[in-house]
């Protein structure tokens, strides 16, 4: 988590968030997403289903200790209720709630003139970043084990697409709120050169370590 606003309307943002914002777009997306939580009252929705499926639970696991009297009946039931409820309900429905929370941001970020290409770039560049720690950590791009299902957002390459898929729609919104026009070189393809060149980078440093070469200028 690099951010996240309070019920109260109150947003935080981690200082390695803001050295990770390659400008004020980027940083005025993540404030729009923030603030759509906000309004959307999402912290109130979240609470209260949570609160409707620990009830069901509660209800469930009265009717089997009614049977079974024992403490360990009951420390196992809370267990398995916590780990249910967050697989089942928690994580599909918050990953809903980042969706609609994105959604929403980026019509706000584009009433507010930020040029909203710059989220694809910014999502794309956390992907980057998730992909090369675990190839640091586990030598592959792919965890060993999938864990998306426990996630509680969308993975930043669901995000990134998911968000390209809405750049037209806000970019029309954001022409008719009067905007000024957007530079015409397209963030997207400045990140796009970028990624090739990180990819050759590294295809560099791989070849220089099988063939231990000095000089590899000339690739
Ligand atoms: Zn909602
Ligand atoms: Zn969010």
């Amino acid at each position: 988590m690099n951010a996240f606003v309070l019920p109260s309307g109150n947003i935080f943002v981690f200082t390695g968030l803001l050295s990770f914002c390659d400008n004020d777009h980027q940083l005025g997306i993540i404030l729009a997403h923030e603030i759509s939580h906000a309004i959307l009252a999402h912290g109130i929705e979240l609470a209260s289903h949570a609160h409707i499926v620990d009830l069901l639970f509660i209800g469930l696991l009265g009717f089997v200790w009614m049977f079974f009297p024992t403490d360990t009946i009951a420390a196992i039931g809370s267990f398995i209720s916590k780990l249910i409820m967050n697989i089942m309900m928690e994580t599909p429905y918050s990953k809903m709630l980042e969706t609609e929370a994105d959604e929403v941001g980026m019509n706000l970020a584009a009433k507010s003139c930020f040029d909203i290409r710059e989220a694809t770039v910014f999502w794309s560049k956390m992907s980057y970043m998730e992909r090369s720690t675990m190839m640091e950590l586990f030598g592959t791009q792919e965890p060993p084990i999938n864990l998306d299902f426990l996630s509680t957002h969308p993975s930043h390459n669901e995000r990134s697409k998911n968000l390209d898929r809405l750049v037209d729609d806000a970019l029309i919104c954001r022409r008719k709120c009067g905007c000024p026009p957007l530079p015409p070189m397209d963030p997207r393809i400045r990140s796009k050169m970028a990624d090739r060149e990180k990819m050759v980078e590294t295809f560099r440093k791989e070849l220089q370590g099988i063939f231990r070469i000095k000089d590899f200028k000339e690739l």
